[in-house]
């Protein structure tokens, strides 16, 4: 894939990477050989005298390179024209293009990277917020890898003590084996079930969270959405009723990224444009992580945001007074004034405690605290994860059933085949293809 941009890069990986540069790349001062990563400045093209671009080129010599291959880059100007010749050049000397995520399909083929790494390296490039991009960049470095290599090992010793134990089938496990595989397996489970807990926040980091701005006709909300946002995307008008499509926008806020959704109001209505917004906000409400359920502070609450507010779930509401500029009305007892955060969507007063409890909300909830920690954020593992978290649990029932050693190894070399599913030891070949598949061409 070649766009525009100020520079394009071509790469070309395998062996005859090298012989191509020296082909077409034209180093300035002339070179007595290609030394390894060095950035060369030249020109590329069939000759000195007839070059296609000037470039800086770079050999990388196996198996020092992302592919493990002989890696050759050329860097040149960022214009769809000069790629297509470049790579045109190329592909008559022999080249072929490359298919969506090679280089990296390569790298795991030649044991470079593990499997989650590969998905780690997706993750990067499509991560939206600061703190999925640091999960994504763990991912890629190998950390969920290195925890399941760590669990196999454990694993396998308790495998190597039911299988000793096996061949000998007269006699019954002694204490201190039975000792030893329950602690190994009792540990390794545990562990898995907090990664597979971890899920729930690592999607929250990975896909960022949907907030539903929700209250009746004017009371402020398209107001509001526009102060987080700093800008005038929504429109605002006094006549109530003017969102009428739920309007999204995403924003990264303290490095979690939030979709804030600006409903139209749940209000009853015989205009039928508006009623399919009202249909929308409905099921607007389930979806949302969390409601930012608003009302006028000035005018007070009205029996309408009472019947708003007994359609969402209390336990992912907050409840936000706008307007306080103009003066309170004490609101109704029944959602006392003190659970209300109090703001000013024109002046931006109470804002910033708003973003701070949002951010809060959401990270307290999870347990998001430590960054150190590891998240799983790709399905996919999380899957591998319980399926081997319930081979374990069946190899340690069955052992305390009185069961056969046999079952207690099936299922433990079962849970193994999970676990090397995550990093690709024991990934069937569809898995592997569909992952590459969403990969981008050139990467
Ligand atoms: P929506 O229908 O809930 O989206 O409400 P809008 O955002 O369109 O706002 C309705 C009216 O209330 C507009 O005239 C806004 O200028 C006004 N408004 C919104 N927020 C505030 C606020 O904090 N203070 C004051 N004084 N007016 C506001
Ligand atoms: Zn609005």
């Amino acid at each position: 894939m070649f766009g525009q941009g100020g520079i394009g890069i071509v790469r070309i990986s395998g062996d005859a990477a090298r012989g191509l540069m020296e082909r077409f790349f034209h180093p300035r001062r002339p070179v007595v050989g290609l030394d390894s990563h060095r950035f060369y400045y030249g020109v590329f093209g069939p000759s000195a005298q007839d070059p296609i671009d000037e470039v800086m080129a770079v050999f990388m010599q196996a198996p020092h390179s992302y592919t493990r291959e002989d890696v050759v880059e050329i860097h040149c100007h960022g214009s769809a024209v000069v790629g297509r010749r470049v790579i045109e050049a190329l592909v008559g000397a022999g080249c072929r293009l490359a298919h969506p995520g090679e280089f990296t399909l390569r790298a795991f083929l030649n044991g470079r990277i593990d499997l989650s790494q590969a998905e780690g390296v997706m993750e990067l490039i499509n991560s939206h917020s600061l703190l999925g991009q640091r999960q994504a960049l763990r991912h890629l470095q190998g950390a969920l890898g290195l925890r399941c290599q760590g669990l196999r090992e454990a694993l396998c010793q308790a495998l190597a003590v039911v299988e000793a134990w096996i061949d000998f089938p007269e006699e019954d496990l002694d204490s201190e084996s039975e000792t030893r595989i329950h602690g190994l397996v009792g540990d390794a489970l545990a562990q898995i079930e907090g990664l597979v807990a971890s899920f729930q926040a690592g999607r929250i980091l990975r896909e960022g969270v949907a907030v539903l701005i929700l209250g009746r006709p004017n009371v402020g909300k398209s107001s509001l959405l526009n102060a987080l946002l700093g800008s005038d995307r929504a429109i605002v008008t006094d006549l109530p009723g003017t969102t009428r499509d739920t309007l999204e926008e995403h924003m990264d806020l303290g490095g979690l990224r939030v979709r804030f959704i600006d409903s139209a109001g749940l209000r009853q209505s015989c205009d039928p444009i508006e009623q399919e917004g009202v249909r929308r906000s409905r099921a607007k409400i389930s979806e949302a992580d969390l409601i930012l359920f608003l009302v006028d502070g000035h005018q007070g609450l009205t029996a309408e945001d009472l019947d708003t507010y007994a359609l969402c779930d209390p336990a992912k509401v907050f409840l936000v007074s706008n307007k306080c500029d103009l003066g309170l009305k004490p609101l109704d007892e029944k959602l006392p004034a003190a659970a209300f955060v109090h703001l000013s969507a024109r002046t931006g007063q109470g804002l910033e405690e708003l973003r701070a409890a949002i951010r809060g909300f959401f990270l307290d909830q999870s347990s998001l605290a430590g960054e150190e920690e590891l998240y799983v954020t790709e399905e996919r593992h999380r899957d591998c994860l319980q399926r081997c978290a319930a081979s374990l649990r069946r190899a340690l029932e069955a052992h305390e059933g009185g069961l056969s050693l046999e079952f207690v190894a099936l299922e433990l070399r079962q849970g193994l085949d999970h676990l090397g599913e995550i990093t690709g030891e024991t990934a069937p070949d569809e898995i592997i293809n569909r992952i590459f598949s969403q990969f981008c061409i050139g990467k």
